[in-house]
C-alpha cells in the first residue's frame, strides 16, 4: 500500500498528530493483514459517498477504506551528513511514497523551540535542505559514471546526463526536484534514483486552538513558500486532533461545530494526501456489505478487481458499473438499471473514482 510520511523537526506537534492518527485508528479487523509496526498507523478515509450508500442500501456492514501514514523521527540539521539519526531518517523516508511535513505554526513558551524561535520557514528550509543535499549527493556520484559512458557515445547515458545536470543545478540552487519541471523522459531516466525531493510534499501547519479558524502570520508565511513550489497546506491544531481522535461520530461533529469546522485537521490531511498519491475509490455495495476500496488512477477493472481478491482479476470477464451519482439519482441499482445506467464494462475499462462495481469472474 502506498503510505505517507510524518515528518518535521522536534518539538513541532508530530508525536502529538500521530498520536491522533493511531488514536484515530481504523479497526484492526478490516486490516488483518497490516503490518504490525508502532510507526505505522492506519486511518479510515472519511467518504460522505459509504454514508450515503449504507443509507441507500442498508447492508449488515458498512467498511470504508484505509490509508496509512508512517512516522518518520529523527531530522535534525546535518541529517544529511550522518548527524543523529541522519542516514536513517533519509532511508525511511525513501521508502514513503508522499511526504507530509509538520511545520510549528503555534507559540508556546512551554515548549521549546530547537532554533530558539518559532519561524517556519526557517523550519521548512532546513529540513527541505536535507532532501536536497541528499540528492544532491546521490547526482554527483552518478554523474561521473554516466559521462564515462557518455563519452563512448552512448545515446542514452548523454540523455542522462542532461538531465542529472539540470538536476544537479536545481539542487545547487536549493530547489527540490519536485519543483522543477520535466519532461517524461527525464522523469523515467531519474526513476531509479527514488530521489527524496521528488515526492510529493504536503505541509501541515499546526496552529494553537485560538488560531484554528483566523489562521495567523506564520500560517501566511507557510502558505505563501508552499505555492511558490507547488504544494498544499493543512492546518491542524494537532492537540484538538488528539482529543477529537477518540471522540464517536456525532460527538465529533458536535466538537466541531463548537469550533466552527466542518471537517477535523486529520480528516483533511486524509483526503489531501490520499489524492496527492493518485489514489481514488470505487465501491461494492450489497446487503451483506458495503464497501469503499482504493485504487490507483488510471488502473482497469481486472486490476481493480485483482485489489479484492487475486481470483478475481485472473478469471475476470466483465464488470457492471454504475457511476455514484447515478446510482444516488435512480436511488436503486434496479432503478438505474431501467434508466440505462448500468453498464457492462470489459477487461480494458479504466475505473473512475465513485463507481459502484459487481464484478463477474470465473473460479
Ligand atoms: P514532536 O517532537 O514534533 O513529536 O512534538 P510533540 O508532538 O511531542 O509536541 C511537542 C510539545 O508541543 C508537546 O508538549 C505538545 O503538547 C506541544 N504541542 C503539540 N501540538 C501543539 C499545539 O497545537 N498547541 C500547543 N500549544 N502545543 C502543542
Amino acid at each position: 500500500a502506498l503510505t505517507a510520511g510524518i515528518v518535521g523537526l522536534p518539538n513541532v506537534g508530530k508525536s502529538t498528530l500521530f498520536n491522533a492518527i493511531t488514536k484515530a485508528g481504523a479497526l484492526a479487523a478490516n486490516y488483518p493483514f497490516a503490518t504490525i509496526d508502532p510507526n505505522v498507523g492506519i486511518v479510515d478515509v472519511p467518504d460522505e459517498r459509504l454514508n450515503k450508500l449504507t443509507e441507500l442500501v442498508q447492508p449488515k456492514k458498512t467498511v470504508p477504506t484505509g490509508f496509512e501514514f508512517t512516522d518518520i523521527a529523527g531530522i535534525v540539521k546535518g541529517a544529511s551528513k550522518g548527524e543523529g539519526l541522519g542516514n536513517k531518517f533519509l532511508s525511511h523516508i525513501r521508502e514513503v511514497d508522499a511526504i507530509c511535513q509538520v511545520v510549528r505554526a503555534f507559540e508556546d513558551d512551554n515548549v521549546t523551540h530547537v532554533s530558539g524561535q518559532v519561524n517556519p520557514i526557517d523550519d521548512i528550509e532546513v529540513i527541505n535542505l536535507e532532501l536536497i543535499l541528499a540528492d544532491l549527493e546521490s547526482v554527483d556520484k552518478r554523474i561521473p559514471r554516466v559521462e564515462k559512458m557518455a563519452r563512448q557515445k552512448d545515446k542514452d547515458a548523454m540523455k542522462e546526463v542532461a538531465t542529472l545536470t539540470k538536476l544537479k543545478e536545481a539542487f545547487e540552487n536549493n530547489t527540490p526536484a519536485r519543483a522543477i519541471e520535466l519532461n517524461d523522459d527525464d522523469k523515467e531516466i531519474i526513476k531509479h534514483m527514488h530521489l527524496l525531493t521528488m515526492k510529493p510534499m504536503l505541509y501541515v501547519a499546526n496552529v494553537s486552538e485560538e488560531d484554528l479558524l483566523e489562521g495567523n502570520k506564520y500560517l501566511d508565511e507557510i502558505k505563501a513558500f508552499a505555492s511558490n513550489e507547488g504544494s498544499e497546506v493543512i492546518v491542524v491544531c494537532a492537540k484538538i486532533e488528539e482529543e477529537i481522535a477518540t471522540l464517536e461520530d456525532d460527538e465529533k461533529d458536535m466538537f466541531l461545530e463548537d469550533l466552527g469546522l466542518d471537517k477535523s485537521g486529520l480528516d483533511k490531511l486524509i483526503n489531501a494526501s490520499y489524492n496527492l498519491l493518485g489514489l481514488a475509490t470505487y465501491f461494492t455495495a450489497g446487503v451483506q456489505e458495503v464497501r469503499a476500496w482504493t485504487f490507483k488512477k488510471g488502473m482497469t477493472a481486472p486490476e481493480c478487481a485483482g485489489i479484492i481478491h487475486t481470483d478475481f482479476q485472473k478469471g475476470f470477464i466483465r464488470a457492471e458499473v454504475v457511476s455514484y451519482d447515478d446510482l444516488l439519482e435512480h436511488g436503486s441499482e434496479a432503478e438505474a438499471k431501467e434508466a440505462g445506467k448500468v453498464r457492462l464494462e470489459g477487461k480494458e475499462y479504466i475505473m473512475k473514482d465513485g463507481d459502484v462495481v459487481h464484478f463477474r469472474f470465473n473460479v
